[in-house]
């Protein structure tokens, strides 16, 4: 279904994010007929360049990131025709009118804000001071929202100076992702998981969000942050998020995301024995962290596992393993529910034993198994194996997982449509900083250091124990 005609602009619109994702996820909506001819993209950068040579940039990264949809040159050609482009400093006064010239005020208007976090303050006072946003206009921001709860108020603040909460779109990109709202549709569309989906029920749960890749090129940004802040207080969290919160009464904006609210709210303080962080050492094909980073004395974790207890009636006693980390063994992302295994077995211990297990993978291959227990086939009497049911929905629509829309197609189109559904909200964020920092207030304080692992393994040992001393085990990283 074709959206409203929209203008959108994009900050940053020459930065990497732009290149890979934006642009490439623009590109694939208008194939598929969604973005109406009309509408408007227009990039704003700092770069001094005209709307011919932003074409030309938008076509090379079209090439680069979406070489297999760039085969009609007339459709390349086509959505090009829908981009100009406008240099504008965020913190100057230049190119303002210009922009403001070429908005149109009967159509939606987004402004994407891809940009370093330190100017959505500056850009949401020059679009207002300039008249150039409405009360209808729409910002996306991007992560990362804050390092703390503290900058995280600020930046809340800042913005809300100039927009109201509804107008604020804060992505997080996995909640894009089509398995992570296939989760929902399975708990809540069918009767069949959600009586069984809690403590009585669900032995624990893992959430897994692992990369092959090291800091790379990013290690000055990375070193500041680490996995904690980079990965856990936001995609890790909503998905635990998702998971864990109550049925809300219906899918609308706020009744998921006051739900979601209140898991945050729920999670208790984590022990120090039930986090271990990690750093990578040199491999064969590459330098350890600190050599990436370098600084020999750094402690930040780029690898980091915590046992989580969301403190409320549902999962009482049901720990949440939560791990995430770079250069380890796969690139894989994926949540785990791993169900308490029948209460009695009637076919005696010989016919072996096993629980059933409910995997939502969000890459590489985005899909969903079920592990059920069924006889043997054959003659050998009663022996139990175990079977997968396979919901793997890129197969069920006869698409090619790659065809699948990536997440921020999807979430550029609920911005445009006005959907913040999975969009994180202001006093969601806080409370998720608020739950951070003082765990990484508590590992400073007592001047951890994170334990050395080889790229390439599932990460440090004390992970695989934080497991193994519950009698559990991750599921294998492949
Ligand atoms: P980048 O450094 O590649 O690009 C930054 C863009 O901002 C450029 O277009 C640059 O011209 C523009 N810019 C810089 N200073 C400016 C100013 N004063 N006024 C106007 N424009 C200015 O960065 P990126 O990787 O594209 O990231 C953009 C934002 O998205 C950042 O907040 C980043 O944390 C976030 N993000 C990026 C990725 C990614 O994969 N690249 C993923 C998630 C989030």
């Amino acid at each position: 279904i074709p959206v409203e005609d929209f203008d959108l602009v994009i900050f940053g619109g020459t930065g990497d994010l732009a290149r890979r994702k934006i642009l490439p996820g623009l590109f694939h909506r208008y194939l598929a007929g969604q973005i109406p001819p009309e509408a408007r993209i227009v990039g704003a950068a700092r770069s001094e360049m005209d709307a011919e040579g932003y074409r030309a940039f938008t076509r090379e990264a079209l090439q680069e990131f979406a070489p297999n949809s760039c085969k009609d040159g007339g459709q390349v050609e086509a959505f090009l025709a829908m981009l100009s482009y406008v240099a504008i400093d965020a913190r100057g006064d230049g190119g303002w009118k210009e922009l403001a010239g070429l908005m149109r005020p009967d159509v939606v208007q987004a402004f994407y804000f891809s940009v370093a976090p330190a100017l959505f303050g500056d850009l949401a006072e020059r679009l207002h001071g300039h008249g150039i946003a409405t009360e209808a206009s729409r910002i996306v921001v991007e992560k990362p929202f804050g390092r703390d709860l503290e900058s995280a108020r600020q930046l809340n603040r800042g913005l809300a100076e100039y927009f109201t909460e509804e107008q604020i779109y804060r992505i997080d990109h996995y909640l894009g992702k089509e398995t992570v709202q296939n989760l929902m549709a399975v708990r809540f569309g069918n009767v069949l998981f959600e009586p069984l989906w809690n403590a009585q029920f669900v032995d624990h749960i893992q959430v897994t969000v692992a990369e092959t890749v090291g800091v790379g090129g990013r290690g000055e940004y990375y070193d500041k942050s680490g996995a904690m802040r980079d990965m856990v207080q936001n995609h890790l969290m909503q998905l635990l998020c998702l998971i864990a919160m109550e049925p809300p009464s219906k899918f609308d904006p706020d009744a998921v995301r006051d739900e979601k609210l209140k898991v945050i709210r729920a999670l208790d303080p984590v022990a120090p024995e039930d986090i271990v962080r990690g750093q990578y050492r040199a491999g064969e094909d590459g330098p350890s962290y600190l050599e990436e980073v370098g600084d020999p004395r750094s402690t930040t974790e780029s690898f980091i596992a915590l046992k989580v207890h969301v403190a409320n009636w549902r999962w009482n006693g049901t720990p949440f393993y939560l791990r995430t980390g770079k250069r380890l063994r796969a690139r894989m992302s994926e949540i785990v529910v791993v169900f308490k295994e029948p209460p009695h077995s009637i076919f005696g211990d010989d016919a072996g034993r096993s629980a059933n297990i409910l995997t939502i993978r969000l890459q590489p291959d985005e899909g969903m198994t079920l592990q059920v227990t069924i006889k043997e086939p054959g003659p050998g009497g009663m022996r139990l194996i175990d079977v997968p049911l396979d919901m793997s929905f890129a197969e069920a629509l006869g698409e090619s997982g790659n065809q699948m829309p990536d997440a921020y197609e999807r979430l550029i189109m609920d911005v445009v449509r006005g959907n913040q559904t999975l969009f994180m909200r202001g006093d969601e964020v806080e409370a998720a900083w608020a739950w951070t920092d003082p765990l990484i207030a508590g590992w400073e304080a007592r001047r951890d250091k994170p334990q050395a692992y080889h790229p390439g393994t599932n990460g440090p040992e004390d992970s695989l124990m934080l497991l193994h001393r519950d009698g559990r085990r991750w599921r294998d990283l492949e």
